[in-house]
């Protein structure tokens, strides 16, 4: 009797038509892609998978995830306090929650406000590093309302299922931080203009998740089987951080500023304002001013703001972080046996034209990254064991090089 040619027991392709097939018993098979999507069927119907319990002597305490921290970024005192203790604040409401007393410690979301470049991501990566929660980081200007093109808010909590590793209970308690948050802004702060796609309908959306609510989130790699339900995911207890430049938002501070100078005699007196850092006296009216709903700024009420970068948070930024951008370039030529150096110098140049060109802290790595293109180029073919950068060579390298050759993404 003819052999019958083999198929998948489950697409019923013949191998003909497939990669490879898997043997069972009683010559049943199964074919590649059919293994692959059991495999994804099996890891969604596990997603109410144990979750570790936070432990309160393990925990980071607010002064241990600050100096943390610090490691990573240069001053932003403020910033990384306010951060610091929301983190904490998260970690005990979520073990509280088994308590059965009245007193429920309310979520305590963040909205950062600070110019760009002056470490708002870096902040949020780094604290991620020291979280024992799932965390993201999602870009607020790919939103737009649902039937729109772009990603919807439900988005947001996919991608933190993703990190999550489609275990639902650890996502819900999850940080999310939402970067240029000032991006969904209403472009007027006249409520009754007409909705925008992209601002106030987005706002709303973002509402439902800050207030905590039921998201239903596509199963993994969108629905392949009609029967795969939906997966619910509760926003009640997910942390959210916000970060946004608020290009302008000064002039509206300045304005309160003023007429409350005026309103009430001296309640601020406009001459100790320091006009060169605004951002220090940011309130929640600046925000509705700048076209954030009132609903959205009643949900973040933890407002803080970053500094903008001087001349010796540049220089700092240069050699002081852990990872600072000279210690990789020394660690880059380390691993072909050259030491390298850089003469004082040759730091305080660097700073100079980032300053110039107004790249700042950004544009330090690409400057840097300039002047020793040559030399990452020449060097290791060569017999050299020590490499000093000096000024003139540096000079040589960015010389008449124009600020929009050195321009970052
Ligand atoms: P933002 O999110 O505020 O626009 P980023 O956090 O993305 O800015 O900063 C851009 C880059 O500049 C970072 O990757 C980091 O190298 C550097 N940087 C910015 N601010 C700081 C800081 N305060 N400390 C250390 N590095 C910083």
């Amino acid at each position: 009797m003819a052999k019958l040619p083999k198929k998948c027991s489950f697409c019923g392709r013949p191998e003909s038509q497939i990669g490879f097939l898997i043997m069972g018993i009683n010559s049943s098979h199964i074919c590649d892609e059919c293994a692959i999507q059991a495999a994804e069927i099996v890891k969604e119907t596990q997603t109410k998978g144990p979750v570790p319990d936070l432990d309160k002597s393990t925990t980071p305490k607010p002064k241990e995830i600050k100096s943390f921290l610090d490691q990573y970024v240069i001053g932003q005192e403020e910033a990384k306090k306010f951060l610091s203790v929301a983190v904490y604040n998260h970690y005990k409401r979520l073990m509280q929650e088994k308590q059965e007393d009245d007193v429920e410690i309310e979520k305590s979301n963040i909205i950062m406000v600070g110019y760009t470049g002056t470490g708002k991501t870096l902040l949020a990566k780094t604290i991620a590093k020291k979280l024992e929660v799932p965390f993201t980081i999602v870009d607020a200007t790919v939103l737009t309302e649902a039937g729109y093109v772009g990603e919807d808010i439900e988005s947001i909590i996919t991608r933190l299922l993703q990190v999550a590793d489609y275990n639902v209970k650890a996502a819900e308690r999850g940080i999310v931080f939402i970067d240029e948050i000032d991006k969904i802004a209403r472009k007027s702060d006249n409520p009754s203009i007409t909705r925008d796609v992209s601002g106030e309908g987005v706002q709303q959306g973002l509402l439902k998740l800050l207030e905590g609510s039921v998201i239903n989130v596509p199963p993994q790699g969108g629905r392949k089987h009609p029967d795969q339900k939906f997966i619910e995911v509760n926003t009640q207890n997910i942390l959210f951080i916000c970060g946004g430049a608020f290009d302008g938002i000064e002039k509206k501070i300045a304005q309160r500023l003023n007429t409350r100078v005026v309103g009430y005699g001296a309640a601020v007196e406009t001459e100790n304002i320091d006009r060169k850092n605004m951002l220090q006296y940011i309130a929640p009216q600046d925000l509705k001013s700048f076209g954030l709903i009132p609903e959205i700024i009643g949900r973040l009420p933890i407002l803080t703001y970053l500094e903008p970068l001087d001349r010796n948070a540049l220089r700092n930024i240069l050699t002081e972080p852990k990872n600072s951008i000279i210690k990789q370039y020394v660690k880059l030529f380390e691993m072909d046996n050259i030491e390298l150096r850089f003469n004082p110098d040759v730091l305080e140049y660097i700073v100079d034209k980032a300053i110039e060109f107004k790249l700042g802290a950004r544009g330090l790595r690409s400057i840097t990254e300039t002047i020793m293109m040559d030399a990452m180029y020449e060097l290791p073919s060569k017999k050299t064991k020590q490499y000093t950068v000096t000024l003139d060579y540096a000079h040589k390298k960015i010389g008449r090089m124009s600020a929009h050759r050195l321009k970052t993404a």
